[in-house]
């Protein structure tokens, strides 16, 4: 009997980073046929290098960055409890110039089990912090994970880097754009720009707690167990659209770090990841209807992609549920 064609796919999301993979695992599940065509391999993308840490910090349009964090970390909290999703809950500690308490943003008061740090819970040094859980993400475990979520659901995922929305336009109706920077020329929107991010990854000497060191608001850093490793960070350089890692902003970060958490001093430097963060004025979800289909644009999410992931997609989703305009 001759095979028949392969069923036409109903949505393709652009992009294999957080936003795009977790869209598609959306999508996929709510029955949408689903394909994600990719430049480059999931496991290559900026994404993939995140630290990754549900963080609550504002970006704007600030309700959509409230609710979108509120949603992914109900989900986050639930995937804590999945094996093999690399999710975890653990205990962190943000060291701040002066106690914040009374006047916490919207955002952070989100933390789950949010309370001042006593005395005796702050290193030598410091005055003043704010105590919380929050999820981990293990981008080595969390991307294989989704991979396999898609996988699962009947989403296929395609190596192919895309020249012009036609293209994918041309394979299915709906086209989400979830390219990250990459949307600078495909859209294209100038507005979007590179933010040079990196983090020092070393073994891990038995850390479990994150602790970020606030107090210079200019040069704070962080300090992120995950099971086998620790990604130490603070390095944020806007504008600078050049991937390789800075060895001089690891060695300051990686000295302060170790200041802060004195396991660290014999802990072996394995890598530094390095990546660009698609910043842009806002982050972007809007549909635009095309003669050809529908584009759902879904990028922009600069510092903050793996914390608005869940909230992004199910948005994302919604959108893509709306019948067409006139
Ligand atoms: C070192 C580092 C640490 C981070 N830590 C955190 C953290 O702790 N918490 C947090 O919330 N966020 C963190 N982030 C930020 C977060 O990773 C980003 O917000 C997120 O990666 C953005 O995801 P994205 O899916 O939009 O883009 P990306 O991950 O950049 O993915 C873009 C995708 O689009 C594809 N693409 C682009 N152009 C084309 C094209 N023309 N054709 C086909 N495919 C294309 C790419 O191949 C890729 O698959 C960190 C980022 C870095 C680099």
């Amino acid at each position: 009997m001759p095979t028949p064609p392969p069923t036409r796919a109903e949505v393709v999301v652009v992009g294999a980073g957080v936003i795009g993979l977790t869209t598609a695992v959306v999508l996929s599940s709510a029955g949408w046929r689903t394909e994600v065509w990719t430049a480059d391999d999931p496991a290559e993308t900026p994404s993939a290098r995140a630290a990754a840490v549900w963080t609550p910090t504002p970006h704007a349009p600030l309700q959509t960055s409230l609710t979108w964090a509120a949603r992914s970390l109900q989900e986050f909290c639930g995937l804590s409890r999945v094996p093999d999703s690399g999710v975890t809950l653990a205990e962190g500690l943000t060291l701040t110039a002066s106690d914040t308490s009374g006047h916490l943003p919207a955002l952070t008061r989100l933390s789950p089990d949010l309370r001042d740090a006593a005395r005796d819970e702050l290193p030598a040094g410091f005055t003043a912090g704010l105590r919380y859980r929050l999820p981990l993400i293990d981008m080595d475990r969390y991307v294989p994970w989704l991979l396999q979520r898609l996988d699962t659901t009947g989403g296929r995922l395609r190596q192919q880097r895309v020249a012009t929305l036609a293209e994918p336009l041309a394979a299915a109706p709906v086209v989400v754009n979830a390219s990250g920077l990459g949307a600078r020329d495909l859209t294209p929107d100038p507005t979007v720009r590179p933010v040079f991010s990196q983090y020092v990854v070393t073994d891990n000497p038995g850390l479990d707690r994150v602790v970020v060191d606030t107090t210079d608001s200019r040069r704070w850093v962080s300090v992120v167990p995950h099971r086998d490793r620790v990604h130490l960070g603070g390095v944020r350089v806007t504008g600078r659209d050049d991937e390789r890692p800075d060895r001089e902003l690891a060695s300051d970060v990686l000295r302060r770090c170790r200041e802060l958490e004195p396991a660290l001093v014999d802990a072996r430097v394995r890598r530094i990841d390095a990546g660009l963060l698609p910043s842009r004025p806002t982050m972007r979800l809007e549909i635009e209807n095309l003669a050809a289909g529908r584009v759902v644009h879904a990028y922009g999410h600069a510092s903050g992609g793996v914390t608005a992931s869940w909230g992004a997609a199910h948005a994302v989703a919604a959108l893509v549920g709306v019948p067409p305009g006139p």
